[in-house]
């Protein structure tokens, strides 16, 4: 078995073969949120893919450690707690402890560390870091306090973004707010504390201020997963100047590789545009929730397409996830009935249980999800046939249920223990029940109506009828 991932550092896919001579541990670093508002779900696309990421390693047998951090200073953070006229690490709190909650809802593995960036440990490793950088000749203090990173001393910049950033004009006297960098593209490491800033700060060599965000990362993923690191992810949009900032920093410190694999996926989009919080084209989690979705069907929905191909978000969309895992869950029940109706019985010789591993390599390919979905649908179409025939053994059944298993590690997406239905609605679809029975269809579908008047609907599926929270239209 061979793993192979897009690197964007080469453009090009690689075999996947981890630092560790034994081959088992991998390291990862997952830029994690700024949080100075609710996530969208255009950033749980990104946290899905490296959830899918992690999972199909640790199904390959690999032993993740993944650190993930939270920037919980910058300018956006600092202008929100000013307005909210809150302490900094108030404002920021909610913010966390939403961006968990939706990512339980979501079904992701926490990772093993969240680092936050105002902690002091990691700000003394920041200033270690530009200590460095400095003494290097790769940094410098402009006469506004600040410490910017000298793009030109470092020959490699730009190779992540495939850009020669160097060959840029300097101009001098830029832009009011750049005037003191030696060129445009010269990036912040240590911000001087101004009025603005309030009493978010911390002591420096080169005055009172706070980090810049490039440098967080670089310091955290250091400090936590050591010089060099096997897998750095992110969404495409921050290939640059982010993570490329990260490798002029952390090399510029240590001289070593920083990153084997950096993996980029493409954006969640609305109407083709980048779902974001500038252009205000954006969902959160409860935002869905409220439209009667769930966190699994959404987790389906934002899974389902390979990372790099941008997707599409629509409430369309949203039917069609919950269509797919509602065969999911049909296909389910009935292989556990077959499994359980034949199960004194020996396995017979014709047993159809010999299941290629088509959905595991199509994993193996770069993350093929949509080839490896396409599997279990496939899979599901054959089995149901099978079933219809009365052909399938109880020992093919119980084989499948095991590969369920064994792929539903990486998907996670089993259905959660069913919301109650009000007596009324139960009573109601049972009505409903009779009449379709008696092909009474006039009174089926009023029926069908009154249910959906309190809220809930009703589907006709093989095993009976179906009772799920009603989504409101778009
Ligand atoms: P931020 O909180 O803006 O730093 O973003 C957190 C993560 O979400 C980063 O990995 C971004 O690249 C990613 N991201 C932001 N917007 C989108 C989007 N529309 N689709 C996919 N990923 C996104
Ligand atoms: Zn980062």
């Amino acid at each position: 078995m061979t793993m192979r991932f897009f690197n964007t550092y080469s453009r090009s896919i690689e075999e996947f073969e981890p630092r560790d001579p034994t081959g088992h541990a991998v390291s990862m670093y997952t830029c994690g949120p700024t949080v100075y508002s609710r996530a969208h779900i255009g950033n749980f696309r990104a946290y899905i893919f490296e959830d899918l990421v992690q999972r199909h390693l640790e199904l390959r047998g690999y032993q993740v450690h993944r650190v993930m951090n939270i920037t919980d200073v910058d300018d956006k953070t600092i202008r929100g707690a000013r307005q909210a006229k809150v302490p900094l690490a108030k404002f920021t709190e909610q913010f966390k402890q939403a961006f968990f909650e939706d990512s339980e809802t979501l079904r992701i593995k926490r990772a093993d560390q969240f680092p936050a960036a105002t902690d002091q440990r990691y700000v003394d490793r920041m200033i270690d870091m530009i200590r460095e950088l400095i003494a290097r000749g790769l940094a410098y203090q402009a006469d506004d306090k600040s410490v910017y990173f000298r793009i030109n001393k470092f020959p490699d910049y730009g190779k992540l973004a495939h850009f020669d950033l160097t060959q840029l004009q300097s101009t001098g006297r830029v832009k009011h707010d750049e005037y003191d960098k030696e060129h445009i593209g010269d990036f912040a490491l240590w911000k001087a504390w101004d009025e603005e800033d309030g009493d978010v700060k911390w002591a420096s060599p080169w005055g009172p201020g706070r980090p810049g965000w490039h440098i967080e990362c670089s310091a955290m993923a250091m400090a936590l997963l050591g010089d060099q690191i096997d897998i750095h992810c992110g969404g495409v949009d921050n290939i640059f100047p982010h993570h490329e900032a990260e490798i002029a920093q952390s090399e510029g410190v240590t001289g070593k590789k920083f990153v084997r694999y950096w993996q980029h996926c493409a954006h969640l989009l609305v109407d083709s545009q980048k779902m974001s919080k500038s252009l205000g084209n954006f969902y959160t989690v409860p935002d869905v929730l409220a439209k009667g979705y769930t966190g699994r069907e959404l987790r389906y929905a934002l899974l389902r397409v390979h990372y790099r191909v941008p997707l599409n978000f629509t409430w369309e969309g949203m039917k069609e996830a919950r269509e797919s895992l509602s065969r999911i869950d049909e296909w389910l029940g009935r292989l556990r009935a077959v499994a359980e109706k034949e199960n004194v019985q020996r396995p017979t010789p014709n047993a159809q249980h010999q299941i290629q591993p088509d959905f595991e390599t199509a994993l193996d390919d770069d993350l093929n999800i949509s080839a490896a979905l396409g599997f279990l649908f496939e899979s599901i179409r054959e089995t149901n046939r099978a079933m219809d025939e009365n052909n399938l053994d109880a020992a093919s059944a119980s084989a499948w249920l095991d590969w369920w298993k064994r792929i539903n590690t990486v998907l996670d997406l089993e259905a959660e223990t069913e919301i109650p239905v009000p007596p009324e609605v139960a009573e109601l679809a049972k009505k409903r029940d009779n009449a379709r029975r008696e092909k009474n269809w006039k009174q089926s579908d009023e029926l069908r109506d009154r249910i959906s008047g309190l809220g809930w609907e009703v589907r006709d599926a093989k095993d009976g009828q179906k009772i799920t929270p009603r989504v409101t239209s778009g």
